[in-house]
């Protein structure tokens, strides 16, 4: 089993836990197959930490520019099946 490191939280993971971000010549993508260097994550946590510690500029190895990896945002969150929203309201009625 191949193993990457996420970059957010460096961890090593096999690769079938992780999700792929790739840069290519028309953005960002999360894909595990577009062509590119691969930028691996293990949960969207990890993505807002490699935002913010522009970890994708080393994994990419170019200076990405920060609303390259905000479109990533959406697409990675999807990637793992949402995020806790802990704002939502409950749906639980009183009465
Ligand atoms: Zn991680």
């Amino acid at each position: 089993m191949p193993e990457r490191t996420c970059i957010g939280c460096r961890s090593k993971r096999p690769q079938a836990q992780l999700v792929r971000c790739a840069l290519g010549p028309r953005g960002a993508t999360v894909s595990r197959s577009a062509a590119g260097r691969g930028a691996w994550l293990c949960s969207y946590e990890c993505f807002l930490t490699a935002e913010r510690r522009r970890a994708f500029d080393r994994a990419w190895r170019t200076a990405a520019p920060a609303d390259v990896v905000r479109d990533l945002d959406q697409p990675v969150r999807t990637a793992f099946g949402g995020v806790d929203i802990r704002m939502e309201e409950s749906p639980t009625r009183k009465g």
